[in-house]
């Protein structure tokens, strides 16, 4: 089974421990046009937390990109490892286009709240139909991370996306953008990732359309903040994948 490999091979790079190296790179997809998606951790395994960042799901909306390249490249925190995929959706960066390869908005492609939509918003064939998105829920359940940051654009602003409002707060001060809450869309990855696993925070931070120096490293450095401030260890045990997985 090519699905219980790649787990099997992402748990065990979740579990190593001593001694490891801290940065690992896997990959933990493929895009409709074979690009592999990669996730790096950097910081040890066993750190007590782990926050997950994408840089980014919609392909015309890549400044976040730089703020993953950053946090790969910094030193690894103490308390903390930091998950990082610079892009779920590498055929959209390589095409300039907001969906994937099959025209699907990713962030309406998860399983929570689904339902068909059409346009700039295509949603898919079904949940989960994409395997970008497969991709992401894989690594999420394998990982289980405490806190996830998803990088968009062109809003100027952080989402009160629906986990822990005071580490969406505490980011927001941090990166120095407003807290607002915009609509919660059918299928977004942060809605279903609060709902599947409430006691983590997913939200999404808007980058402005442009994006300059000084804001890729007040955004890394706010990552790497928030990481070192919350988390919570023990979260419970992961939810069943195998089973429900399409
Ligand atoms: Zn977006």
């Amino acid at each position: 089974m090519v699905l219980a490999c790649g787990l099997g091979a992402l748990l065990a790079l979740a579990g190593a421990v001593g001694g490891a190296a801290a940065a690992e790179r896997t990959v933990v997809g493929h895009s409709v046009q074979g690009r592999p998606i990669v996730a790096v951790r950097n910081g040890e395994p066993s750190a007590p937390e782990r926050v997950l960042v994408i840089g980014c799901v919609h392909g015309n909306e890549a400044a976040g990109m730089r703020v993953a390249r950053r946090l790969i490249g910094a030193a690894p925190l103490l308390d903390a490892a930091l998950w990082i995929v610079p892009t779920l959706n590498p055929d959209g960066v390589a095409a300039d286009t907001r969906g994937n390869a099959h025209g699907v908005d990713l962030n309406r492609n998860f399983p929570f709240g689904w339902r068909p939509l059409d346009g700039l918003e295509y949603s898919g064939t079904g949940a989960l139909s994409e395997p970008e998105s497969r991709a992401a829920r894989r690594l999420i359940l394998g990982i289980r991370p405490d806190v996830t940051i998803w990088f968009h654009q062109p809003l100027d602003l952080v989402d009160r996306s629906g986990g822990d409002a005071a580490i969406e707060r505490r980011f927001a001060q941090l990166v120095g953008l407003p807290l607002v809450e915009l609509s919660r869309y059918p299928g977004s990855a942060s809605s279903w990732q609060n709902h599947a696993l409430p006691a983590s925070t997913a939200f999404v931070v808007e980058l402005p359309s442009a994006v300059g120096a000084g804001l890729v490293a007040r955004a890394t450095a706010a990552v790497r903040a928030l990481a070192g401030e919350y988390g919570s260890p023990g979260i419970g045990p992961a939810i069943p994948i195998l089973g429900t997985f399409p």
